[in-house]
């Protein structure tokens, strides 16, 4: 598969192409590996489909490694990002030697391809016990952190910060987020690609269609909200907020999802939102299969208000991809979600269920602030959160580290 950046020229200005280009000439041939635990389901996947395609474009050698786990393993992976994005949990030192074993399984396979890399980009805490375990590297390592750590629970931070210290840089989507390192520490929030099937123009028909198919009211304001069903991704909360407005007018929700084959929480919790929506036929539970990309797409311009009501997000992908469709997004005032959304102009940030309501109410009642907050949150996601902007700052990164200059001054 190949993807061109000429491709969005007429998304962006020219400029910002041909800026990439040349920050891609000076890497020219350099090899780049990026590690992560899942090949589809989740931001980090999303990101690393047109990253790879994109960083090849450019001239680098890029590649894109899963790790590979057994249950227990992702079991002990969840609930270490759990415990980074502050929630007290307890890891036994026995689930701490099955991370400590599943890394090693993988470093032996991984092992030729990541020592010779000239730059190895390890994306959040699954797979970061391998820069141990390729004592003869070459090149530079980086630690991606995709998630909400500015209060993890001190005793994972604890465990985890002897595999996260020997990198040569780390980043974190955010200021909030950075943690004492004894290496550089740079931020790069991510963005998504305007052109992918989950974002690109779809036609009328097919909205339609989408919108048949779930037996959605087209008369009915609709509200929508996409992801992983994950207690963090608080979708109980999105049915109470919808509950109270559906209390005092007509509205429909829908909640789709779909599993991260690193996820093995997403059951208990579905289960959960399943049966607090039993009976309510304006609840539209909707498990996805992990290609539904134009079915979500749809569903997000269907929306009238696209919601994304988390307690802990490292960034939150479905935010900008809402705010790139036109729509106001209402979303839980944490992590990344922040950065997206500005009070009043890109959509509104809320702590409760009865503030989400409030907010939901509001902006069904005001049109022609919706469709105005629209434009704007589209033009804000321009800016701020294609991939353009995203692959500059890793170019930028990786030249930086791989050009030996003191980076420890280096602001991205
Ligand atoms: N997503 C998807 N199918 C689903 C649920 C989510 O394709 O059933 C996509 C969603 O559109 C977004 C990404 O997965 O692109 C989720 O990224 P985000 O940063 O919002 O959350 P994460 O799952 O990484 O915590």
């Amino acid at each position: 598969m190949t993807k061109l950046l000429s491709a969005y020229q007429g998304v962006v200005n020219e400029t910002v192409i041909s800026q990439l280009r040349q920050l891609g000439s000076r890497l020219t041939g350099r090899s780049v590996v990026h590690v992560n635990s899942t090949r589809e389901g989740g931001g980090v996947a999303e990101i690393l489909d047109w990253m790879i395609l994109l960083m090849r474009d450019v001239g680098l050698d890029a590649h894109w490694e899963v790790i590979t786990g057994n249950s227990d393993f992702f079991s002990v992976t969840k609930k270490i990002h759990n415990g980074l994005q502050g929630f007290p949990v307890n890891i036994s030192k026995r689930e701490w030697q099955i991370y400590r074993e599943v890394n090693e399984e993988n470093a032996v396979r991984l092992r030729p391809i990541l020592k010779e890399a000239d730059l190895v980009v390890i994306h959040d805490p699954q797979p970061a016990g391998l820069l141990g375990l390729c004592p003869d590297r070459q090149g530079k390592w980086i630690w991606r952190a995709h998630i909400d750590v500015s209060r993890p629970a001190r005793s994972v931070w604890r465990e985890l910060l002897p595999f996260v210290s020997g990198y040569d840089a780390s980043i974190f989507s955010m200021s909030q987020f950075a943690q004492p390192l004894p290496h550089p520490q740079f931020l790069i929030p991510p963005s998504i690609d305007p052109m992918s099937p989950k974002n690109m123009e779809l036609d009328p028909e097919e909205l339609d269609s989408v919108r048949h198919q779930y037996n959605l009211a087209p008369d009915k304001p609709l509200l929508v909200q996409i992801s992983r069903f994950d207690r963090f991704k608080d979708p109980l909360g999105v049915v109470a907020a919808y509950r109270l407005v559906r209390a005092i007018q007509p509205v429909q929700l829908v909640l789709a999802g779909g599993g991260a084959t690193d996820d093995p929480e997403g059951k208990e919790v579905l289960d959960e939102v399943l049966e607090a929506a039993a009976g309510d036929p304006d609840i539209h539970v909707l498990l996805l299969p992990p290609d539904a990309h134009r079915t979500i797409n749809a569903l997000q311009r269907l929306a009238d208000i696209v919601i994304q009501k988390s307690t802990r997000e490292g960034f939150g992908l479905t935010v900008t991809e809402g705010l790139w469709k036109g729509k106001p997004v209402i979303g839980g005032d944490t992590g990344g979600i922040r950065l997206q959304l500005v009070n009043y102009h890109t959509g509104f940030l809320v702590n409760t269920a009865e503030g989400a309501a409030h907010r939901i109410r509001f902006l069904l009642h005001h049109e022609s602030l919706r469709n105005k907050m629209g434009i704007k949150a589209r033009e804000f996601v321009r800016e701020h959160f294609l991939l353009t902007r995203q692959l500059r700052e890793y170019l930028t990164l990786f030249h930086i580290l791989s050009s030996g200059v003191d980076s420890s001054a280096i602001y991205i």
